[in-house]
């Protein structure tokens, strides 16, 4: 076991010395999580095999999910990617840093274990202060899956961070809640048009209207380019059922159904519709923008776990821009 500490860093007034602290804990191979503008990582010297390794176990992430990672300038781009595609300068220039990672040819510096096997390689300069200022304390590209065991919604606090993996890692950087809440958009550049592996953060129509038309990933072929993809994700412990929005109708009748199979029913609606609804202690509402939606999803869902529901009614979000990002978690959410 580990000590875990939970350093608070702002970003508005950032203390160099917790940053310097942070970097030489990586430096020896040690796990940090740190924020980002989406969720908080979980980070290691993208160099250090044995720190990447441990990654990978005390996420209990599968070793065919590859890692995106972090960088703090377009230079250090040189060493891990091969070959830069003009759009994915375009979207670089226009994106980042934010929620955008880009899959790019790799060189053979980035070890296997980073890439999963793949030719290619997932990188992202992500958009806070703390986790930039941390990458260009440790002078090298940081590897950033979202700090949570494997499967379970993504951390959007450090308190998230330290429920999952307490004694497993050195430092969580506490910058407060992030503010998308939602993971990065995977776009692969190494075809044309690219092909969105992962709707995130970034929406696809900002996307297009940079570089034109994209194709999101229903070629069936995505366990090749990003077998990640397919693994269950984003879960509870409580079983998530999805209802159309704004169907007051379908809504109370699936809540209904439930509390007669006697189990302990919690519900997450926005509309103002649904709002009106009285249903109970385990009832959340969230603001309908989505935005604000998105941002609170995962922070309520781990909410809900922790008064041990057994079920999670959701109302699901109209499926344009962010709202195409919040179905793909609420689906995967609520498979299996
Ligand atoms: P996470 O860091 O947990 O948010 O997940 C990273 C996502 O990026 C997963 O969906 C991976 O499958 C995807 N990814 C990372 N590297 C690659 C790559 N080289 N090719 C395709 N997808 C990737
Ligand atoms: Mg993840």
């Amino acid at each position: 076991m580990t000590e875990t500490k939970i350093l608070p860093v702002s970003p508005e007034a950032l203390d160099a010395e917790i940053i310097t602290q942070a970097a030489d804990v990586l430096r020896r191979g040690g796990l940090v999580a740190f924020p980002t503008e989406t969720v908080y990582g979980l980070g290691a010297d993208v160099l250090n095999l044995e720190a990447v390794k441990k990654v990978f176990d005390v996420k209990g992430r599968p070793p065919d999910n590859p890692l995106i990672v972090h960088v703090a300038g377009t230079k250090q781009l040189d060493d891990i990617v091969d070959e830069i595609p003009d759009k994915a300068k375009t979207l670089g220039e226009a994106f980042w840093p934010g929620p955008l990672t880009l899959v790019m040819k790799r060189t053979i510096l980035v070890s296997d274990l980073v890439t999963a096997g793949l030719d290619t390689v997932a990188v992202r300069m992500p958009d806070h202060p703390v986790a930039l200022a941390l990458i260009r304390a440790l002078g090298e590209g940081i590897v950033g899956p979202s700090a949570n065991l494997s499967g379970k919604p993504s951390p959007t606090t450090a308190q998230h961070v330290y429920d999952d993996l307490r004694g497993q890692i050195e430092v969580i950087l506490d910058s407060g809640q992030t503010t998308i809440g939602m993971e990065s958009t995977v776009v692969d550049v190494t075809v044309d048009p690219p092909v969105i592996l992962r709707l995130g953060g970034l929406t696809r129509e900002r996307i297009e209207e940079v570089i034109g038309p994209v194709e999101t990933d229903s070629t069936g072929d995505r366990s090749r380019r990003s077998p990640g993809t397919l693994h269950r994700h984003y879960a509870p412990k409580a079983q998530v059922l999805l209802v159309r929005h704004g169907d007051p109708a379908a809504f109370a009748a699936l809540l209904q159904d439930q509390r007669q199979a006697g189990r302990k029913v919690g519900s997450i609606v926005h509309s103002a519709l649904l709002a009106k609804l009285e249903s109970g202690e385990f009832y959340r509402v969230l603001p309908s923008s989505i935005d604000i939606f998105a941002r609170h999803l995962f922070r309520t869902l781990r909410e809900l776990d922790a008064m041990r529901v057994e079920v999670i009614v959701v109302e699901g979000v109209e499926e344009d821009g962010l709202g195409a990002t919040v179905m793909d978690r609420l689906r995967r959410a609520s498979q299996g």
